[in-house]
């Protein structure tokens, strides 16, 4: 008798529109993996974030904490919210503490442009836009987020932090995730973002990754100043394959990357380490919108399908990795005829014509 592997995913939906994006999400995942042999998805549900805070002290106890790091995966929705802190004034990110107590270093943003959504760019080459920013999660400059930094209430003093230990995995990750796009994109390339003309962390970021770039030979190693890459994003982001980064930086571009291809609502992540993985979208809980129908959850959907992938390949289950290129190509069928235009691209479609939207392309597909 042949027995399917539970891969147990824990799932927190956290804070605003977090809670309206996730069940349609895990339908979606429930549907794209009823039919697999060798495995079976097991959602266990956990509760964590700012309104768990409101309403009971704590944000992130250490049970949730340990039920989500003893899990195969875990799913986030948004987390944080405007006005509620904790007592010294700290924002309750537990996300955040995921990345730094899990160690995951890879912060993977793919920046991709769907068929059928209306142009965010004028030029004709930015159509089939595909690119990957990787963001250093776990240091930089936010590995100063819980220090206090004002002295005297004269100055105040946040510090870069940056390793070789994990410069050099993030670096491997990167080259290897080139290595992985290249027969698809042909270019494999990685470009260091940096600030090497200015911050002396910034130089030994990017000495590291030349001394990296030498094991991959089948892979260029380019770089590029931060500043430029702002620039660059907007006049000609088809040149660029994968992009690494410092905290920080990734921070920011990540949501240039977001609106080069429709806004929040369309960007899916994953924070990825040598033993656990989170997959979330790269927004917020966006208060602004929450309880309103309005979110788009196809970042939250596309964050599953990247989750499903890496399950995939970590467990070696070929029917996950089909799993997640069938809920992507679901998607992407969804928006091609042009109809779908979700509200936060100044269409009519809400999180509910979203997700029936995907759903109708995946039970016809
Ligand atoms: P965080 O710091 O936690 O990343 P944030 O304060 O930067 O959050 P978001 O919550 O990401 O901000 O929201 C930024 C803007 O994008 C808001 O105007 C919000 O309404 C919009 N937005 C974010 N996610 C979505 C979504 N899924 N659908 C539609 N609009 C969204």
């Amino acid at each position: 008798m042949h027995h399917r592997q539970t891969l147990r995913i824990a799932v927190l939906p956290g804070d605003g529109i977090g809670s309206e994006i996730m069940p349609g999400c895990l339908a979606l995942l429930a549907e794209v993996t009823a039919t697999a042999t060798a495995f079976a998805l097991e959602f266990e549900h956990l509760e964590a974030g700012a309104a768990l805070y409101q309403r009971t002290g704590e944000a992130f106890p250490d049970e949730v904490f340990a039920a989500a790091a003893q899990a195969d995966a875990i799913l986030l929705g948004a987390m944080g919210l405007p006005g509620v802190r904790y007592a010294d004034g700290r924002e309750i990110a537990p996300q955040l503490d995921l990345r730094e107590r899990l160690s995951l270093y890879a912060g993977v943003r793919p920046v991709r442009r769907l068929a059928g959504l209306p142009p965010v760019l004028a030029d004709g080459r930015a159509a089939d836009l595909d690119f990957v920013i990787i963001r250093e999660s776990t240091e930089g400059l936010f590995a100063s987020r819980s220090q206090a930094a004002v002295e005297d209430d004269r100055v105040a003093r946040d510090t870069m932090i940056i390793s070789r230990p994990v410069c050099e995995r993030l670096f491997d990750f990167a080259f290897r995730l080139a290595e992985r796009r290249k027969p698809k994109r042909t270019m494999g390339k990685v470009t260091c973002v940096d600030k090497a003309n200015v911050l002396p962390s910034q130089a030994f970021f990017r000495q590291i990754f030349n001394e990296r770039a030498q094991h991959f030979p089948g892979i260029t190693a380019d770089h590029c100043y931060v500043d430029a890459m702002a620039l660059n994003m907007v006049k000609r982001p088809w040149d660029f394959d994968v992009l690494v980064m410092e905290n920080m930086f990734g921070d920011i571009l990540s949501d240039l990357g977001a609106a080069l291809v429709g806004g929040m609502g369309m960007a899916p992540s994953a924070d990825i380490g040598d033993r656990h993985a989170v997959f979330q979208p790269c927004h917020g809980s966006a208060p602004d919108i929450a309880g309103q129908g309005k979110a788009n959850p196809t970042a939250m959907i596309l964050s599953g399908a990247l989750m499903l992938d890496w399950l995939g390949e970590r467990h070696g289950l070929a029917e996950a990795q089909t799993a997640a290129a069938r809920l992507t190509a679901a998607v992407e069928t969804a928006y091609t005829p042009g109809t779908l235009i979700p509200c936060e691209m100044g269409g009519h479609a809400g999180t509910q014509q979203v997700f029936d939207a995907v759903g109708a392309s995946l039970a016809a597909g």
